[in-house]
């Protein structure tokens, strides 16, 4: 095994078990790996510190996987991880109104670049590393000797595959091609999955707990879902009892499902509008119309893919909610989320404070959203925790 050379004085993080160790870190390398080979890291004096993936492609050249020099790397540790993830999750599908979730959440589950998503009895794979790459086989294997789907489809990100020089792929990695339609639960709700077409891996499961909070709060009311998508909030809403559900997204795609959805679980359609466009322009027309709301809830995509875009994105945070806050009827609840991993919870605090000012409101905070525990946030990675959202009472 080729070891790998840390410059003095970047110890504290390796030994603090953080997983990522970048390009600038990197005295020399003894040898010529290729990348996503499995290397072994050593300090300036030669002594072990852990193994992990290396790729002189990526800004992070080595991902970490075990710092104890006895434990081998093997086809083993591999199926002991992805097992481990796999159990992890049992309390979540074991009641069986829930058959959706994310199975494997690459540096929180121990496999750096390995994103596993469960939709009933299909798995969807997202391959983001060499490092996971090379060793798909065996993880491939696990997951159908653990689960037996139907059918395993690889949805690897065009984007982040770049970073480490990989090609996007979108194929069958074991069993059929999964079906156009793969309906899934989730909370008790029915939605229909697209895993080959849909965006991320078809379904966004990591609200599945904020869903059912904001439901609490729906039944009777008037609720805009923005950023709607196949209609997480509109549904779990109708389902608690709303009166009506406004539902903007730009996507015709997920509109389209999202009427199926709630046909699928016999919500009565007359309670919902469906609207196929951009938030901000919609936001704006409600203004203009003088229409209210009791309940909006903000979902947008990610504004911020890095720290250097955090104020450009606190900007369009601060905006949208502005715009959010002043569709509300007296003592009506906003629920805003943001998924961007550098906005923290402090500072999404300090941009709807700015809104509610600009928007001449006063506001309590009355929940604060985290992501769920098939997302965990491992302690030594802080960078895993990334979605954030706050519900708040708005007079
Ligand atoms: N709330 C959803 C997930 C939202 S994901 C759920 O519970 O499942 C973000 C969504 O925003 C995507 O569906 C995307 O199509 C939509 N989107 C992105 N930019 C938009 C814009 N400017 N206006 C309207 N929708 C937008």
């Amino acid at each position: 095994m080729i070891d790998v050379i840390l410059k003095k004085g970047k110890e504290k993080a390796v030994l603090h078990k953080h997983p990522w160790v970048f390009s600038g870190a990197v005295e020399g390398v003894k040898g010529k790996p290729e990348n996503g080979d499995i290397v072994r890291l050593i300090d300036a004096k030669g002594a072990f510190m852990a193994y992990g993936f290396y790729n002189d492609q990526s800004r992070v050249a080595l991902r970490l996987l075990e710092w104890d020099e006895n434990v081998a790397v093997d086809e083993q540790w591999f199926r002991d991880k992805v097992a481990l993830a796999v159990e992890s999750r049992r309390e979540i599908l074991i009641d069986g109104i829930t058959n959706t979730c994310r199975l494997i959440f690459s540096e929180s589950d121990y496999l750096p670049g390995l994103i596993v998503d469960k939709y009933a009895n299909h798995l969807a794979v997202q391959v983001l590393t060499s490092g996971i790459e090379k060793n798909l086989t065996v993880i491939i294997d696990e997951l159908q000797k653990l689960l037996k789907p139907e059918s395993i489809f690889d949805k690897s990100d065009a984007s982040s595959r770049g970073h480490e020089g990989l090609e996007t792929k979108n194929i069958v990695l074991a069993g059929t091609h999964p079906p156009e339609r793969v309906e899934v639960r989730e909370n008790g709700i029915t939605y229909n999955i697209n895993i080959a077409e849909g965006q991320k891996s078809g379904f966004y499961c990591d609200q599945r707990d904020n869903r059912r909070i904001l439901a609490a709060y729906a039944k009777g009311k008037k609720v805009l879902d923005c950023f709607s998508y196949t209609g997480g909030f509109t549904l779990n809403s109708l389902h608690a009892g709303a009166a009506s559900v406004s539902s903007v997204d730009s996507s015709v795609l997920a509109i389209d499902t999202l009427k199926e959805n709630v046909g699928l679980n016999k919500f009565d359609a007359e309670k919902v509008t469906t609207i196929p466009s951009d938030v901000n322009k919609q936001l704006r027309k409600f203004r203009e119309e003088g229409e209210f709301f009791d309940v909006v809830v903000l979902d947008p995509p990610k504004y911020a893919p890095s720290r250097s875009a955090l104020d450009k994105a606190s900007r369009a945070y601060k905006d949208l909610n502005r715009l959010g806050m002043l569709l509300l009827n007296k003592g009506g609840l906003l629920a805003t989320f943001s998924c961007s991993g550098a906005m923290d919870m402090e500072t999404f605090k300090q941009v709807l404070a700015w809104a509610a000012l600009d928007a001449g409101k006063q506001v309590q905070f009355i929940h604060q959203f985290c992501q769920p525990e098939d997302h965990p946030v491992r302690s030594s990675f802080p960078e895993g925790e990334y979605l954030k959202g706050l519900l708040c009472r708005v007079f």
